[in-house]
């Protein structure tokens, strides 16, 4: 968990805590927050996340985060689960995987449903109402819920894909700017990548910003969004209703190796490659000749 702050604090970096994000000057590069700090900067990486009001303000104007259609609860119990497990019923699954040797099981049950949970991590629910939304199915299903432990429900929101990641002297990073809903687990990742990928080529450009945008965008832009799709698309996969189709996905899951190919593809991603790749068609289309790469 600490492995990344303690990489950014031993290199230098520095953490303001109690700044809350007020508004950004762009024509001075400078930001001011509720405490009353302003700060000039020589640019601004924006991860303030799916609500964010710097996409708000400069990248896309009176466009809130709408509600998908799912809602989710998720929880904490104890089961003698060793694999990750999902249960697909028509509208709705549940996936459970144990995050422990100890018999602790995490669990997220989503539903495709017209009711609005509210978007939030600790709005809590009863054990009743969740059997109610999953009546569907055997209830041995969850792991035991002990009454100590809390159950959370809450509403999966979207916001449209952005034409660009990047305006002037600022750039977006994580939900801020590509959120997803979650069938596939990427969200996290993608703003992990976003990151890693403004980090290089800050290192590589020796923090020529104009340069790094440019090819920032064009790498991060196009990955997540194929990334957005797929995982709405994984949705409906999941939720499938027609008798037929639902046949057809539980013996391409049963029987082939599809799925867990579509997911390596994802996950064998190489960061590092696709900056190469980015840079060098640069260089190429400004006139270099490939004996020029580095
Ligand atoms: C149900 C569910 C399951 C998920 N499962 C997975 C998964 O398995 N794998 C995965 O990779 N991803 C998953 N995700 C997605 C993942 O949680 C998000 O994509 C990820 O948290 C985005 O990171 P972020 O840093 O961009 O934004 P956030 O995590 O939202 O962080 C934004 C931060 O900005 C701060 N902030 C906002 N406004 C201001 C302001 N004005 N001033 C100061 N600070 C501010 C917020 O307090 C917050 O700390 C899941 C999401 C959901 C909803």
């Amino acid at each position: 968990m600490t492995l990344l702050l303690e990489q950014y604090m031993s290199l230098g970096g520095e953490i303001f805590y109690n700044h809350t994000f007020e508004s950004f000057d762009q024509s001075n590069c400078e930001a001011s927050f509720e405490n009353n700090e302003k700060y000039t900067l020589s640019h601004l990486v924006a991860c303030d996340g799916i609500r964010s009001s710097i996409r708000e303000q400069f990248f896309t104007l009176n466009q809130q985060p709408r509600y998908s259609g799912y809602s989710a609860w998720r929880g904490i119990g104890k089961s003698n689960l060793q694999n990750i497990h999902f249960a697909l019923g028509p509208g709705s699954h549940i996936v459970s995987y144990p995050i422990n040797n100890e018999g602790d099981v995490s669990f997220v049950a989503c539903t495709k449903e017209a009711y609005e949970f509210t978007e939030s991590w600790k709005e809590e629910g009863s054990y009743n109402d969740l059997l109610d939304d999953f009546s569907i199915y055997d209830p041995k299903i969850f792991p035991v819920i002990e009454d100590s432990m809390k159950l959370y429900k809450w509403g999966i929101y979207i916001r449209p894909p952005l034409k660009s990641m990047i305006a002037h002297n600022l750039t977006l990073v994580g939900d801020a700017a590509h959120p997803m809903v979650p069938f596939l687990g990427q969200g996290a990742c993608m703003a992990i990548e976003d990151a890693y990928a403004f980090g290089i080529l800050c290192k590589i450009t020796n923090c020529d910003f104009a340069k790094v945008q440019k090819t920032y965008d064009s790498i991060r832009s196009k990955r997540t969004k194929s990334i957005q799709r797929m995982s709405m698309m994984q949705g409906k996969i999941y939720h499938l209703k027609n008798p037929i189709m639902v046949a057809a996905r539980n013996a391409v899951m049963r029987y082939t190796n599809v799925p867990g190919n579509d997911l390596k593809k994802i996950h064998q991603y190489d960061a590092d490659e696709a900056i190469q790749v980015a840079l060098f068609s640069e260089k190429h289309a400004l006139g270099f000749s490939p004996a020029d790469q580095d």
